[in-house]
């Protein structure tokens, strides 16, 4: 079977590397990929977007499963287009993924199928909002009510922040579209934990817990970004948590997306702070979480292309996960989540089988920059601790002249 990946980032390059590793798989296509994944995926220059091209490529290429890897492509309709077109893919509907598109729409999800999560106020008035900040004081959250990279989330701790947030996105119009409402948010307190899951309909099939970290600089400081590091397990977390997670969150998330007419299929991720009532939902995402996948799927030791397979077929597949920690952290490039050079030489990039590719372009046979988050570097072993060394000592030799790294990622469960 051929498998064709949708996207360019580190997600998609993890995914990439787990098909490529399927004794089902021949080849592994990713549309548009990047400069760095080009050994272990053929890459085709089209859009992630171009769904129309993407369709007749399939078609072409003998195709026998799509995976899309980021959001923007699903809130477009992607799966919709394969799925008219009679091709498999392993995505939701746009219908599907509005659980992500759009917090207005999660929030009052939630609250019609009784899943936790923080209480809310949606409004497109800043004058309102200020009244409701006003009113239920801070710290408090204010997210765009669209997509924004992750980048649409401000966590203030004071009037003066909750303002400027509210004027960046209702009256400067910062996020564009994406920013025409806002959700403000009852600000929860607790460990955050990321929880992904195979579905497929009413079949959910958790994965392994994750935890990224979102703040630009060390210490959880500064602006939130797509996420620069990530670890895997999350020991702060057993067992049970998980599964009250999955009773709680992920399987009534899914047989209510069913019950609305916008059954879902492929990766349900929860963003959960696990709270003294148990957890709650941060928000959903409709696919892999990027870094959280470079970190979950080098666990994974069942074949991820028979275990999509079984799932489209109505089965419910077993996972089998190997015992040892995965940890992994992102070099970005300087400026980044804000304006940054592009086309600037990567160097000395270290050597490993974890190494996955985001912002990564090539010119005259060298890496450049292509976008914020240029690689991950991941390292597997015994322990979280061990892991987290090895990363380190292995991006000591990265020319860090145009990029940087935050020096402690997995900083919540290793004592320093
Ligand atoms: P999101 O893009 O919605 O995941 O938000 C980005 C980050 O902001 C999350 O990973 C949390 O660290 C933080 N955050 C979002 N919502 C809340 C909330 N209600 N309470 C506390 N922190 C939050």
């Amino acid at each position: 079977m051929n498998v064709l990946i949708v996207g360019g980032g580190g997600r998609e390059h993890a995914l990439a590397r787990a098909f490529a590793e399927s004794p089902e798989v021949d080849t592994v296509y990713a549309a548009p990929g990047n400069a760095g994944m080009k050994q272990t995926a053929v890459c085709v220059d089209v859009n992630e977007e171009d769904a129309g091209s993407l369709t007749a490529f399939a078609a072409e290429h003998d195709i026998g499963l799509t995976v899309v890897g980021p959001e923007a492509p699903l809130l477009k309709g992607i799966v919709n287009a394969f799925k008219e077109a009679g091709l498999t893919v392993f995505g939701p509907t746009k219908e599907a993924a509005a659980i992500e598109g759009s917090k207005s729409f999660a929030k009052a999800f939630m609250e019609r199928h009784r899943i936790p999560t923080g209480t809310y106020k949606v409004t497109s008035d800043y004058d309102e909002a200020i009244r409701h900040v006003d009113n239920e004081g801070v710290p408090i959250v204010i997210k765009a009510d669209g997509l924004a990279a992750g980048k649409g989330v401000t966590v203030a701790f004071t009037k003066e922040e909750a303002d400027a947030a509210l004027r960046d996105i209702l009256l400067d119009d910062k996020f564009g579209e994406a920013g025409a409402s806002v959700v403000l948010e009852e600000y929860l307190e607790g460990e955050e934990l990321s929880l992904m899951a195979f579905v497929h309909g009413t079949t959910v099939v958790p994965m392994v817990g994750a935890q990224d970290h979102k703040r630009a600089f060390d210490g959880d400081q500064g602006p939130n970004t797509g996420g620069m590091g990530a670890y895997s397990p999350v020991p702060q977390f057993d067992g049970s948590d998980v599964e009250r997670a999955v009773r709680d969150v992920l399987q009534p998330a899914a047989d209510g997306l069913a019950e609305e007419g916008r059954s879902f299929t492929g990766i349900l991720y929860a963003g959960l702070m696990m709270t003294g009532e148990g957890p709650k939902v941060v928000e959903f995402n409709a696919r892999f979480g990027d870094p959280e996948a470079q970190v979950v799927l080098p666990r994974l030791e069942s074949d991820l292309a028979a275990v999509i397979t079984e799932l489209l077929d109505g089965g419910r597949p077993s996972l089998s996960w190997s015992g040892d920690a995965v940890l992994g952290v992102v070099a970005a490039s300087k400026g980044y989540p804000g304006p940054y050079d592009k086309g600037v030489p990567i160097a000395d990039v270290p050597d490993s089988d974890l190494l996955f590719f985001a912002g990564a372009g090539e010119e005259n046979g060298t890496y450049v920059t292509a976008g914020g988050r240029v690689l991950l570097l991941a390292e597997k072993a015994a322990t979280l601790q061990e892991a987290q060394t090895a990363v380190y000592e292995k991006l000591k030799g990265l020319d860090t002249t145009n990029l940087f790294y935050r020096t402690d990622i997995g900083r919540n469960v290793i004592k320093y």
